[in-house]
């Protein structure tokens, strides 16, 4: 019988909404294709993310707990993944389209010589039986594919599918005894520089404040778009320029080489529109551009734009959010 390994994502202790997105698309490829779930965790110290996916449907929760496994790197963790899915069984393995899955599962395909789908927003039907719809060219069109190798690797951008609700239920957990062979792996982990922040991350932010080139430098990026997200609650994004011209960190890049959001609300904040920025954003419920002019690329797909220079309507912006608050 057909069974898919779902990866889960964590960060100190707590499972990451990557996780329950990518059980989303299992439970919908599961249903086409009649497949039972397994839930794999890796990581140092991981026994309470393990029991709190117990409830999620998953037969079993393999845990590969090990101190190599600390960090995410993709040769150990690629070579635990592989291992684990050959000895459970799995035919599909799937994980987040996030900077992590997109790292490690390529991996895990070329060990199990899997054929793989990345990036998928959508679980199809097509003639040769469950397939996968995944963006090509910036988004710029969507292709339906079929893989036809026994073993299947997916990955799932986890904008395009709802976090997966609990079950109920409690699957087994079963210990996985690890052979990460990080000295063979010729990688040795330096640092993480994780960006510091009370702001929700953008994977998880239900309102975006984006800021671009327009903005001239990392002074005018902050005094601009951190009072607004603020204001709101908002995470915080980037363009490419914005990020390349050094007015805040890589991270908060959004785009076809970035990150890909669909947030209920996204500011556009003195950034063009161009095609790559909106290969990341073009999917978030409501945009609103903020520009000098009303004919950028943005105000095609913005629902609202607001035209005039950012460093004189933000303030404005958030004087009177501040005001709508405090009045109640
Ligand atoms: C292979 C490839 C991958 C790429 N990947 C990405 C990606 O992932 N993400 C991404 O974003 N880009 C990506 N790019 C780059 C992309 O093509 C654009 O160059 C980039 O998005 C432009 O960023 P921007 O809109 O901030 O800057 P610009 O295009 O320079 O736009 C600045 C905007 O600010 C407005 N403005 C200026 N002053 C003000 C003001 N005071 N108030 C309000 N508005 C103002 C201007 O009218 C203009 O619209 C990629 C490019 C390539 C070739």
């Amino acid at each position: 019988m057909s069974k898919i390994l779902v990866i889960a994502e964590h960060a100190d202790g707590a499972v990451k909404k990557a996780t329950l997105t990518t059980l989303d698309m299992a439970r919908q490829l599961a249903a086409k294709k009649g497949s039972s779930i397994d839930i794999a965790v890796l990581g140092s110290g991981v026994g309470g993310v393990a029991e709190a996916l117990t409830g999620y449907g998953a037969e079993t929760v393999h845990v590969a707990d090990h101190a190599e496994l600390a960090n995410a790197l993709a040769p150990t963790w690629g070579k635990v993944i592989a291992d684990i899915a050959e000895s459970c069984g799995a035919d599909v393995i799937a994980a987040s389209a996030s900077t992590t899955g997109k790292d490690i599962m390529p991996r895990v395909a070329a060990r199990l010589e899997a054929g793989m789908a990345s990036d998928v927003v959508g679980v199809v039907d097509t003639d040769d039986g469950p397939g996968f719809r995944r963006p090509m060219w910036a988004g710029a069109l969507l292709a339906d594919v079929v893989i036809d190798t026994d073993t299947w690797v997916v990955t799932a951008r986890g904008s395009a599918f709802d976090a997966a609700g609990a079950t109920g239920g409690s699957s087994a957990v079963e210990a996985f005894d690890a052979e990460p062979n990080l000295a063979a792996s010729r990688t040795r982990f330096v640092s993480f520089n994780g960006t510091k922040s009370d702001r929700p991350t953008l994977d998880e932010a239900d309102i975006v404040v984006a800021g671009g080139r327009g903005l001239k430098s990392a002074e005018g990026f902050a005094q601009v778009v951190e009072p607004l997200a603020d204001a709101l609650g908002a995470g915080i994004g980037a363009s490419r320029a914005a990020v390349d011209d050094g007015f805040c960190p890589n991270d908060y890049q959004i785009g076809q080489t970035g990150k890909v959001v669909a947030p209920q609300l996204y500011f556009a904040v003195a950034i063009s529109g161009a095609i790559q920025h909106l290969a990341g954003m073009k999917n978030s419920k409501v945009i609103v551009a903020i520009n000098t002019r009303d004919d950028e690329p943005i105000n095609k797909v913005a629902d609202y734009s607001l035209v005039g220079d950012a460093f004189t309507v933000i303030p404005e912006l958030c004087e009177k959010i501040a005001a709508i608050k405090a009045a109640g």
